[in-house]
């Protein structure tokens, strides 16, 4: 048969344009093949790297051998990666139970702190984002908040920043876990049954809190019968740099931690870790979860544990991290847009302002910045209330030239905003 032509058309099909199609350890690449220094790793969760050859092969080994099961029945991988995920907590936090998500990991975690308690309120912090779902409850963040059906006994107390908050001053700490007692005593009639919080407020804008607030909060929800909970999501796995969880750095204990994200360096995979005694509280019937556990998921949560302590991940985002910082800090004498830098080790903040003094949030110019950066290769995030603060959360690879890099690009980018 006689082949036809249309006539011609001026049209060019970029059906993928602006996607990313692969990623190698710090770097990921579009449809063009063009690379970009990956500085937000999916929120904070390619902890270990893009693709990295020994957790491929973990899940493709277990692939071949056996895909799903059920809790019902107990696979060794669940074994193996309980022992091994519960030695690195310190104390009595020995129970892991597993899940999905974040959110499924933190609706788990109230669960079982009014289980145990018999008491029903949950006190959270203010911008704080802990997830969707029955978590949307603890979920405070203007950007993400819906309204939900339950929410019953939630509050949200003041929070700790010294930098923008009411309180900044020697005792702000101690002022800031005032306020958690405040709302215990009125809005929860002196009867809690959890405090939750992240140790760096990572949505929220990286936010730290004076290093004296937790543990007296920690103390004054304890008086009252309560549990303290930990939302590692973002700052687990060594990404502080300082120590392996975020709440060590405030040298307190919590009763739960919350943990999704980097865990499983990018696969679905999440996890609460309690004591025995909290764990006796919930009974089969009070948690099942399908996909919980399941042995691909185990398999790359103990390779990605392997590689954190092989490839001495906390010590590298301790240095890499601390270097960011520094040099970041050196450019607030240059550019004015800067107001604070956030966080710590491989979890970092740029608070941008009009200015410096009266610390204006610059929401407009924080979009522009995350934009501009792009084009230079370098994908960030942002957040904050306001959402001001660039946030930069690596995988946990990243390499000295690679800070330079980022450095050097935000430098000309924030020559070009500033003008
Ligand atoms: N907690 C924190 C601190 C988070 O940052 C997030 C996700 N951004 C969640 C919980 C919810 O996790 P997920 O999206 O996996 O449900």
């Amino acid at each position: 048969m006689e082949k036809l032509m249309l006539p011609p058309f001026d049209y060019k099909p970029t059906p993928y344009e602006g996607l990313i199609f692969d990623g190698k350890m710090q770097y990921v690449f579009d449809e063009k093949g063009e690379r970009y220094l990956d500085c937000i790793a999916g929120i904070c969760t390619v902890s270990v790297g893009h693709s990295h050859p020994k957790i491929i092969k973990a899940a493709k080994d277990q692939y071949d051998k056996i895909q799903h099961i059920t809790n019902i029945y107990l696979h060794p991988n669940i074994v193996e990666y309980s022992e091994k995920l519960a030695s690195k907590f310190p104390g009595n936090l020995k129970v892991c139970y597993f899940c999905n998500s974040g959110s499924e990991a933190n609706e788990f975690a109230m669960q079982l702190a009014r289980s145990y308690t018999g008491q029903f309120d949950i006190i959270a912090l203010r911008n704080a984002y802990h997830g969707m779902g029955a978590a949307m409850d603890l979920t405070a963040n203007a950007a993400w908040k819906q309204p939900t059906p339950h929410g019953f006994g939630i509050h949200h107390a003041l929070l700790p920043d010294t930098y923008r908050g009411p309180f900044n001053g020697e005792d702000a700490g101690e002022k800031y876990a005032q306020d958690v007692e405040d709302l215990i005593g009125t809005s929860t009639c002196g009867k809690v049954a959890g405090f939750i919080c992240e140790p760096i407020q990572g949505v929220g804008g990286v936010i730290e809190y004076p290093p004296d607030y937790l543990k007296r909060v920690y103390e004054i929800v304890r008086k009252h019968g309560g549990l303290c909970i930990a939302d590692e999501v973002q700052t687990g796995f060594g990404r502080t740099g300082d120590n392996y969880w975020g709440f060590q750095n405030y040298g307190v204990i919590p009763d739960i931690v919350t943990m999704a994200k980097g865990i499983g360096n990018g696969a679905p995979l999440a996890a609460v870790v309690t004591t025995p005694e909290i764990a006796q509280s919930i009974t089969k019937k009070h948690h099942f979860n399908t996909f919980g556990g399941n042995p691909i998921s185990m398999a790359i949560g103990k390779a990605v544990l392997e590689v954190i302590d092989e490839e001495n991940i906390q010590e590298k985002a301790k240095e890499v991290g601390g270097y960011l910082h520094s040099e970041l800090e050196k450019m607030r004498e240059k550019h004015k847009l800067i107001g604070k830098i956030r966080g710590r080790g491989l979890m970092c903040g740029i608070d941008l302002v009009e200015d410096q003094k009266t610390k204006k949030p610059a929401t407009t110019q924080a979009g522009e910045v995350m934009e501009k950066l792009k084009d230079l290769k370098v994908l960030i995030g942002k957040g904050g209330l306001f959402g001001n603060i660039l946030r930069i959360k690596p995988p946990m690879c990243i390499t000295k030239p690679d800070i330079n890099y980022f450095i050097k690009a935000l430098d000309v980018v924030l020559d070009s905003v500033e003008k």
